[in-house]
């Protein structure tokens, strides 16, 4: 007689926190964390969002994530995820810890008698290392106006040569446009991760402050995708590419803040964030009070616009557009 396992014995559901501090109120301030683990051993997933307490996304499309698998178990695997890495970030809708004013994202891999951000980024590597992941997936958001695409730190060096590899194919499987970073970062979560030989990959979703319900489904696809190409769950009935132009496909591109804004002045954008551009085409000009055209910031590079400044405010040397170029 044949007989079918259900769903709760496939896997392994669990919801629950990691303690980070007790406030002046006595209020303990909590990280929450989620996991599903199969019976099968197989790859070990981790995904986190809003390092950045203003970039809310990420908690949603790994809510997204969650549900899907709950309705159809891992293959073999686990998944784990902490949604809300800055929840005193999250509650004042600021991209620091408030109560430091600190960058969580500049304090890995964190220190246990360190600040404020560096003691909640020291238990979230500590937990993270200790299950040995395959694979870390960082959920950001960007400017107000930009698209979705994979953050790939710099080359980390012939020592780590196997994490970045890896973490460069999984890009290449995520559907969105990659970008590579020029200068790392030190102290970031990916740059720390990569440098204890673990993948980690940045996924931008677009706008921040407030949860865009159609770069959730983008950021729900884009997982789904990669969690198939680690043989973690059966390829996806339709498969996600993320609508960039074509020139892009399959390409690394460059990240570049370049040009940054000629003059002060009121900026006013000439292209799109998707659009490709060409070498010198105009892409903003900024005005004076009177209206006074000040200049005309043109591209450097061909490449796609990734986003603009959220603000029309202009100051000489100030980055106000993100490209990748090729
Ligand atoms: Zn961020």
């Amino acid at each position: 007689m044949k007989t079918t396992k259900n769903k709760d014995e496939l896997q392994k559901v669990r919801y629950s926190f990691l303690k980070i501090l007790t406030g002046s109120d006595l209020s303990r301030r909590r990280l929450p964390f989620m996991a599903v683990e199969s019976m099968n051993p197989g790859p070990v997933v981790w995904l986190t969002g809003c390092i950045h307490g203003d970039e809310v996304t990420g908690i949603v499309t790994i809510q997204e994530v969650f549900k899907v698998i709950r309705r159809q178990p891992l293959l073999c695997g686990s998944l784990y995820a902490f949604p809300l890495m800055n929840p005193i970030g999250f509650e004042t809708a600021s991209r620091n810890i408030t109560l430091s004013k600190e960058d969580l994202n500049r304090s890995f891999p964190g220190d246990k008698i360190g600040s404020v951000a560096e003691r909640i980024a020291n238990i979230i590597f500590s937990t993270i290392k200790e299950t040995n992941p395959t694979l870390v997936l960082d959920l950001h958001n960007d400017w107000m106006k930009s698209i979705p695409y994979t953050v790939l730190d710099p080359n980390p060096g012939s020592a780590h040569k196997k994490a970045y590899e890896q973490t460069k194919k999984v890009a290449m499987e995520s559907g969105f446009l990659v970008v590579q970073e020029i200068e790392e970062v030190k102290g970031s979560f990916s740059h720390s991760l990569l440098e204890h030989d673990i993948p980690a990959l940045t996924i931008e979703l677009g706008e921040s402050y407030i949860v865009n319900e159609k770069n959730v489904e983008y950021g729900v696809k884009s997982i789904m995708r990669i969690l198939a190409y680690l043989q973690m769950i059966a390829k996806p009935a339709e498969d996600f590419a993320y609508q960039a132009p074509q020139a892009a496909k399959g390409k690394i591109l460059k990240f570049s803040s370049l040009p940054v804004s000629s003059a002060s002045g009121i900026i006013r954008f000439l292209t799109r964030p998707g659009d490709l551009v060409k070498k010198d085409r105009a892409v903003a000009k900024i005005y004076n009070a009177f209206g006074k055209l000040q200049g005309t910031l043109l591209c450097k590079q061909d490449g796609v616009m990734l986003g603009h400044s959220d603000f029309s405010v202009a100051f000489p040397g100030a980055p106000v557009m993100a490209f990748g170029v090729f």
